[in-house]
């Protein structure tokens, strides 16, 4: 059995705050979506399956390996671990991931169309275009490996028919990313429903991202002046 660190805790307990954000900010409803962090090698602190957000507690958080089994915690860990592995493997910086079903990224999953670089926060976080991964069923190896095939560099994916996965270099970094793809997920409806949008070309999307890596995400860590 794993024996849980203080620094373990913390996350276990930050996991559980960020939950609640979720659900306030409207990003989950009930017990769907998920939660996680990187807390060691191969390591993780995940929520687990099936229970809500707002009764959510630091001791209801579950320990899983890189085989998705349970090494700490008394529930089942979230029935989309596999998913939530296979984004650490596929990109080691990745330190938090939270996987939403919020409600336009998951209509722009249900049609299986990008949110496409129109607004300059989300290609500045982002990365660019968020692709929408093939179908698969869900709690899949095959949802997991369409999921990461799709990111393709990208900090967020749609999930064909599904909802949106996320991954930060910590969990405020994530929910970042959650809620500028809403929000970028939104006014691509809205354009869409007008006539269409302008993208932005590709080299100012790589001018813009670069920066923000660079210098405006360190200035928010307090890394940078
Ligand atoms: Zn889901």
């Amino acid at each position: 059995m794993y024996s849980l660190q203080d620094k373990d805790k913390l996350a276990c307990s930050k996991i559980v705050a960020t939950g609640k954000l979720l659900t306030e900010k409207h990003l989950v409803a009930g017990s769907w979506g998920n939660i996680s962090c990187k807390i060691g090698e191969s390591i993780y602190a995940v929520t687990p399956s099936g229970k809500g957000y707002t009764s959510l507690t630091d001791e209801d958080i579950v320990i899983i390996d890189q085989q998705c089994d349970t090494v700490w915690g008394r529930h089942v860990p979230s029935s989309e671990s596999k998913l939530h592995v296979a984004v650490y493997s596929a990109y080691p910086e990745a330190q938090a991931i939270i996987h939403t079903h919020s409600i336009y990224a998951s209509a722009l999953a249900a049609m299986r169309k990008p949110i496409p670089p129109i607004i300059e926060d989300i290609v500045q976080i982002i990365g660019g275009s968020v692709n929408c991964a093939e179908y698969a069923l869900p709690g899949t190896q095959q949802l997991a490996a369409n999921a990461v095939s799709a990111l393709a560099g990208r900090k967020a994916v749609l999930l064909a028919n599904h909802g949106a996965v996320c991954w930060g270099k910590s969990l405020e970094d994530a929910l970042i990313v959650a809620e500028v793809l809403e929000k970028a997920a939104q006014i691509a409806v809205i354009c869409q429903s007008c006539g269409g949008a302008v993208e932005l070309p590709a080299d100012d999307v790589a001018v813009m991202h670069e920066f923000y890596n660079k210098h405006y995400s360190k200035r928010q860590m307090g890394e940078e002046g």
